[in-house]
Parts: structure tokens; C-alpha cells; sequence
């Protein structure tokens, strides 16, 4: 194995770069494309709608690429991306590079549709015509909030040339007089980001049909006259067995053999190369990217490996590119010198750490912050001109180190983020704060008899639809056309009517429905201190959609009750059990944009203490049931799994933190969705909650095994219907998987609900699926 790599070191450096420098070079990985006032967000929507011509939709899509490239050079960008526009996700426009349109659309192709209709189908599905296509699967792009849709894979797959997106796009650069860098999502990648939809063969194995593909299109680059092409092979950044390794050293040798003249820029991030990293620096490539800000670490490695003796140059992503924090250029600084002791500066090029992408456009649209905190933050644009700025103080302009210096100060020192008590607080913590009073057995028999609750007691995870009507009035309120008594009384109203109608069908834990919330993450930033609200810090999470994520950047406190009023308002209208509901501290940090100046961890604890308040202060309302939700523990999960040891373990505290400040009466739910338990279920048992609810339906229960096989002791809800959808579940198929659950669970552990909150869903359908529900709990009890 590493004499392979010892021959492709020899053979990179018997081709001299042809790209001259003499300068530090600055380059962007990818910019965002949604365009600063989501201006692409909208023209899809019309478009999809029919309000737009696809015409027009183009020319929306164009001049956001015309505004990126114009910006970007002001900014004085050397290698300006082009490619990294997308109408939806950059792995589909892979995959439709190389044609790997799966089966299903062929209609679609033989009816002639047009390109872009394609894509949009691939991405959302077709029904249209009497053509009914599902849509390609879609799962999170590595540990962002961002969503790819999955390249489909089967035995037979042949690739080609297929859509010219890459060729036109920097085609239309150059025509505007940029001497643009396309970037490709890389061919091993793009296998590895698959997944195979017929059994019996290893998708890497496709590598040999597809190569041949992109070797064409560097090909037409090349010809177009592209000097400097990125290949982006994130899947570096992930544990890779040597076979695939081995993948990676063969086409990049075949790629090099084929363009020994051609500038190729690999770049991975999000994590370190670790034990990637002798085979990526072996690789001939004329420059490696680095994640310097999730991996600061590795630069020191890899200069003292004997990389001074090759050719080979180094692209140093030093901005983050998935945070909103200011560049602290002293720090930066000391990385590039670093560099360009061992290197030279013309063998350095800096850049953010990843595509900006997963930052918001422009900081200059935010005219309501604070100025002092504003001074504290970079969005996309801002970030290109850190490149700039770096540059020209290495070139010996001092005063933009001085005016970084100051504001870097500032923050540190701020009395806005720094809070004595809040630290002293999270400083005090011992074992005992994380430990509830007594064991679960205990607590449960106490919670059990307390309760009388039936054997599997039903319940809803918390929110009820979220109808127009109830949006409007929360708009109608920011808007000032409805007072605060009046939004209220409204907001009453419906919760009343909830909870009249679960007592109706028989709810055994009723819950007050969230009418108040607008989301689980904003509603509680919004009444804690140290979070902020920018007025258009969209970053894409899907195709159209975009999030606004909230900004961490103090010390957070809780000021005041945050849920109380609505649950207490609740409790009081009836008498069964109503839920009290609360977002754990893992999930409100996972969905923000978190403070770069403290461990995660620590901002984690500080949440958790916050909530732990709500929790006791509605223990003391009266309050007997309440639910702490943690759906992001899984995602937050690091990349690497000789890092996840130490996230679980305080992501797990944290949450502990939070749900143990109550007596062994008080019954603690938690709720997780979108997750495998399987390789995390010890940590989830560790939680310690008393109730666990999960979405399990649709994959069968099969999700409840890894509960059964660890012998799950606390008591477990797994979701019975698919909230997702609108169909109307039979009382039969929910009380057959309950049948399922009760095989592999004591059934006394056992809790009937649906898989997530209803707040998506319309009222008709809402309505039958949970009496369903609760006859299916009825026959269940019966049958016991
Ligand atoms: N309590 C929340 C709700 O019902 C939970 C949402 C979630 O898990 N994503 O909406
Ligand atoms: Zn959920």
C-alpha cells in the first residue's frame, strides 16, 4: 500500500504545476445560491406553481450567478467558482452530469422533458399527465443542516455525459470575462454518497464506468479553457476502509496521467483527513484544501511531513464557512505564516473552510442588530472580504489587523456575552445534578401508582396542526393589527378546544397542543438571553427550503418562565395529565449558530441549567408529566467515530442536567425522530428519561430491536402511524405493530402515540388517525 503511494508522490513530481504563482493566492470553495432576498427560493416556487415561465426562472438563476461572480471579484477572489450554482443540490446535478438518472424517469426522458423538469422531478417527484414518479431519497450532507438527494445505484449502471451544466456555467463565466474554477463533487464521492438499489455488488465497484465520464468533462473543461478545476471529495473527511482508499489513489493517478497540465484542487472539510491523510497528500493533485477550522491541528502534521519537497501547494481554510463569527485574523494569521515559512507564499492559497453555503449571504441586511454585536459577525459576503483583508496584511497592511484586533476584543470582554453567575453555575456542577433522586424502578412505581394510568397509555408528542389560522394570527400580531390580549384569547381558545377534544376520544396524557410556538427552537432563543434573531439569515436546508437559525452568542440565562403560562393554563382546564413540553438543550444548540468561543459542551450545560429551571418551576405549577424533546442527539453525532465517545457523553449530561431537578414523581419524557439507535442505545438509556417516545412506524418497529436487544429498561413509546403523511392509519395496523412491540418490550413499559408532533398535518386526517389510535390501545388492553 505504501509503496503505491511512494510511486504516485515520484510521478506528481515529475509534472511542475503549470499554474505560475508568485502571490498568495485567495479562492472560494462555493458560494450560496439562493441569492440575498432568496430570490431563487421564490422563482422555484413560482415556477413549480406555474406563475413563471421556466424561462424566467432561468433568468432569475443567472443573474444570482452573474451577482456571485461580480461580487467575488470585486472581493478580489482569485479562483471564483462556477458550478456551484444549483436549482437544488449539487449531488443531483452530479448525477445527472453522468446521467445516472434512475429507471422511473425514463418516461419522463422519452417524453422529452426538459432538463431542468427532470431534475425538479428527481428532486420532488412527479405527478402530472398520469405519471406518478416517487422522488429520490433525501438525507443530511454530512453533519449540516443541508440536505442531498442520494445518487441510486444498480448492478448494471452505465454513466455518460449526460447534463452540460458544468461546461454552459463556466462557459457563461468566461463569456462575462471570469476565469472561473468549476467545481465537481469528485467521482469516488459521489459513489460513496450513494447507495446501491439492487443487491449483490459494491457500488465503489462502478468506478471504472464512471471515470471515463469525468475524465470527458474535464476534457470539454480544459478545451473551454479552465486552468484550475475542484474536485471535492468531502468523503475524506469520514473513517474509510483501505479498499476505498485504494479507489481514491487509482483515479486520482488516472486522472492525473490524463491531465498532468490540469490545476486540480481537492478539497474535503468538516473534519480532519486523519487517517486519510498519507493517502491525500499523495495524491497527485496540484492542491490539497484544509479544514483549518475544524481541524486547526492537522496543518502542524502534515508541515512536518516531507510535503516541502514536493510541489505540492496547500489551500488553507482558514474562514469558517459554517458559522457567522468574525474571522479572528491574529489567529489566521499565524496559521498561513506558518505555512508560508515551510512553503512559501506562493505555494499557500486561502479560502473559507468549506462552500459558504451554510452561511447566510450578507450581514449588511441586518439593520436591526445590535451594532456591537454586528461588529462580532460575518455572513458570506463578509467572509470573502476576510480573504481579502488577510491577504493584504500579509502583504504588510497592519492597520486591518489592528481594527480586527480590537473587534475581536471587544467580544471577548463584552458584558453582553459574559455572565458571571451563568459560568460560576455551570462551574459548580457535580455528578449529583445529573442524577435524578432515585432509580428508575423506584420512580417508576411511584409514577405508576400516583397515575393509575392503564396499561399502554396513549398519548400525542405535543404539537397539534398549525393551521393557517393560527399562523395568521401570529403574523397579525408581529403586524400590530392584533393586541397581545387578543392573540392570546385566541391562542386560549384553540388550546381549550384541544384538550376538549382529546378528553373526547380518551387520551390518557393530554398535551397543550404548541398554538403558542412558532418553532420548538425559536420560541425558547426568543426568551432566553445570550440568542439573537437576524431578520434574513437564510441559509438553504433543502432544494427551497430555508432555515433561519438562531444566533448563540452569550452566556444564556432564563430570565423568566418561558412555558408555564400556557401549560398551567392547560392543567387548569382539565383533569387528566397535561404534558408540559420543553426542547432539550442538545437540539436547541444543534439548530443555531453557536458561540466559536467556548467548547460546545459548555454552551450546552449552560442550556441545559436554563431548562432545568422551566422544568422544576413547572413541577411547582403543578405540572406532573413533562417532556424534554431531544430530536438532534443523533445528528449532532461527530463525523468520526473516535470522536463520538466524547460528545455522547456530554450531550447525554446535558440533557440529565436538565430533566433532574424534579422529584421522583414527576414522570420525565423525552422524544427523539429521525434516528438509529442502534450504535448509540447504551447512551440512550443513560439519559435516563422515564418515557422514551420515537418514530418507529415506518420502519416497522425494527427500530424497537436495538430497545429489545440492550433490554431497555425505562418505558418506551415507539411511534404507531407515520406522521409525515396524510393517510388515515387503521385502528388493525397499529394495534398489529403494537403486537410487534409488546413481543419484544414488557408490555408494562409500553406507551401508544403517534411518531412526531401533528403540527404539519390538517385537522380531518389528525382527527381519525388518533381515535384510531386509541381504540387500538383499547384492544391492546383487552387482549392483556
Ligand atoms: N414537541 C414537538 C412537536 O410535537 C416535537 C417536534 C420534533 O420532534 N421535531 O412538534
Ligand atoms: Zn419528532
Amino acid at each position: 500500500f505504501s509503496k503505491t503511494l511512494l510511486y504516485y508522490i515520484k510521478e506528481r513530481e515529475r509534472h511542475v504545476s503549470p499554474f505560475k504563482q508568485s502571490v498568495m493566492i485567495i479562492h472560494n470553495l462555493g458560494y450560496p445560491r439562493i441569492g440575498s432576498q432568496r430570490e431563487l427560493k421564490k422563482a422555484c416556487e413560482s415556477y413549480w406553481t406555474g406563475k413563471i415561465t421556466l424561462d424566467e426562472l432561468q433568468a432569475t438563476a443567472r443573474n444570482i450567478r452573474l451577482q456571485n461572480w461580480a461580487l467575488q471579484q470585486q472581493k478580489g477572489i482569485d479562483w471564483i467558482p462556477c458550478n456551484d450554482f444549483s436549482f437544488y443540490d449539487q449531488v443531483l446535478d452530479t448525477a445527472l452530469m453522468v446521467g445516472a438518472v434512475p429507471q422511473r424517469y425514463r418516461t419522463l426522458q422519452e417524453k422529452k422533458i426538459r432538463e431542468t423538469d427532470l431534475l425538479f422531478a428527481m428532486a420532488r417527484g412527479y405527478q402530472r399527465d398520469g405519471d406518478d414518479i416517487t422522488a429520490m431519497e433525501m438525507t443530511k450532507w454530512f453533519d449540516t443542516n443541508y440536505h442531498y438527494i442520494v445518487p441510486e445505484f444498480t448492478a448494471g449502471q452505465t454513466f455518460h455525459f449526460f447534463s452540460r451544466k458544468v461546461t454552459d456555467q463556466f462557459l457563461e463565466a468566461k463569456k462575462e470575462n471570469y476565469a472561473a474554477k468549476p467545481v465537481i463533487l469528485g467521482p469516488v464521492s459521489f459513489l460513496l454518497l450513494g447507495k446501491e438499489k439492487t443487491a449483490g455488488f459494491n457500488r465503489l465497484s462502478l468506478i471504472d464506468k464512471l471515470l471515463p465520464v469525468y475524465l470527458e468533462v474535464l476534457s470539454q473543461l480544459t478545451k473551454a479553457g479552465a486552468e484550475v478545476v475542484q474536485l471535492d471529495e468531502p468523503c475524506l473527511s469520514l473513517d474509510l476502509d483501505e479498499a476505498a482508499l485504494q479507489v481514491f489513489i487509482d483515479t486520482y493517478a488516472q486522472i492525473h496521467a490524463a491531465f498532468p497540465q490540469l490545476h486540480i484542487l481537492l478539497a474535503s472539510y468538516f473534519e480532519c483527513y486523519g487517517k486519510n491523510l498519507p493517502v491525500a497528500l499523495a495524491l497527485p493533485v496540484q492542491t490539497l484544501h484544509l479544514d483549518l477550522v475544524r481541524c486547526p491541528l492537522q496543518l502542524d502534521d502534515i508541515l512536518e511531513t516531507a510535503i516541502a519537497n514536493t510541489s505540492l501547494h496547500l489551500s488553507l481554510g482558514v474562514v469558517d464557512g459554517r458559522n457567522i463569527w468574525k474571522n479572528d485574523y491574529t489567529r489566521s494569521l499565524q496559521q498561513i505564516q506558518k505555512a508560508v515559512s515551510v512553503l512559501g507564499k506562493d505555494r499557500i492559497a486561502i479560502a473559507p473552510s468549506c462552500s459558504l453555503l451554510h452561511v447566510p449571504c450578507d450581514l449588511d441586511n441586518e439593520t436591526a442588530l445590535s451594532p456591537e454585536i454586528k461588529n462580532w459577525m460575518a455572513f458570506a459576503k463578509q467572509k470573502l472580504q476576510e480573504l481579502k483583508d488577510l491577504r493584504d496584511i500579509v502583504n504588510g497592511n497592519t492597520a486591518l489587523l489592528d481594527t480586527n484586533k480590537a473587534a475581536i476584543h471587544n467580544r471577548a470582554t463584552s458584558p453582553l456575552i459574559h455572565r458571571k453567575e451563568v459560568k460560576d453555575r455551570v462551574a459548580a456542577f457535580t455528578a449529583a445534578d445529573a442524577r435524578r433522586n432515585s432509580t428508575f424502578p423506584v420512580r417508576q412505581n411511584i409514577q405508576q401508582q400516583q397515575f393509575g394510568l392503564p396499561l399502554f397509555p396513549t398519548t400525542t408528542i405535543g404539537s397539534f396542526p398549525q393551521t393557517d389560522d393560527i399562523r395568521q394570527l401570529r403574523a397579525r400580531l408581529k403586524k400590530g393589527e392584533l393586541t397581545t390580549e387578543q392573540y392570546e384569547a385566541a391562542i386560549e381558545k384553540a388550546t381549550i378546544e384541544v384538550i376538549r377534544w382529546q378528553e373526547e376520544i380518551g387520551l390518557d396524557v393530554l398535551v397543550h397542543g404548541e398554538f403558542e410556538r412558532n418553532d420548538m427552537v425559536e420560541y425558547f432563543g426568543e426568551q432566553l438571553q445570550g440568542f439573537l434573531f437576524t431578520k434574513n439569515g437564510w441559509v438553504q436546508s433543502y432544494g427551497s427550503r430555508c432555515v433561519k437559525p438562531p444566533v448563540i452568542f452569550g452566556d444564556v440565562s432564563r430570565p423568566a418562565n418561558m412555558t408555564v403560562r400556557w401549560s398551567s393554563f392547560a392543567q387548569a382546564h382539565t383533569d387528566k395529565l397535561m404534558k408540559g413540553m420543553l426542547t432539550g438543550p442538545v437540539t436547541i444548540l444543534q439548530w443555531s449558530f453557536v458561540r466559536d468561543d467556548q467548547p460546545r459542551s459548555t454552551t450546552a450545560n449552560q442550556i441545559a441549567w436554563a431548562i432545568r429551571d422551566e422544568v422544576v418551576a413547572l413541577e411547582q405549577a403543578g405540572i406532573k408529566v413533562i417532556q424534554i424533546d431531544e430530536p438532534a442527539i443523533r445528528e449532532g453525532l461527530p463525523l468520526r467515530k473516535e470522536n463520538r465517545a466524547a460528545y455522547l457523553e456530554w450531550a447525554v449530561q446535558a440533557f440529565r442536567i436538565s430533566a433532574s431537578g424534579v422529584k421522583d414523581e414527576t414522570q420525565i419524557h423525552t422524544h427523539m425522530c429521525y434516528s438509529e439507535f442502534n450504535d448509540i442505545i447504551e447512551h440512550i438509556a443513560a439519559m435516563d428519561a422515564d418515557v422514551i417516545t420515537i418514530e418507529t412506524s415506518r420502519s416497522q418497529m425494527e427500530l424497537l430491536d436495538a430497545f429489545a436487544g440492550f433490554k431497555y429498561p425505562n418505558e418506551i413509546g415507539p411511534g404507531v402511524y407515520d406522521i409525515h403523511s396524510p393517510r388515515q392509519p387503521s385502528a388493525e395496523e397499529m394495534i398489529s405493530l403494537l403486537e410487534k412491540a409488546a413481543v419484544t418490550l414488557p408490555a408494562r413499559n409500553l406507551w401508544v402515540n403517534p411518531d412526531c408532533g401533528l403540527k404539519t398535518r390538517k385537522w380531518p386526517e389528525t382527527k381519525v388517525a388518533l381515535s384510531n389510535m386509541v381504540r387500538a390501545a383499547e384492544v391492546m388492553r383487552e387482549k392483556a
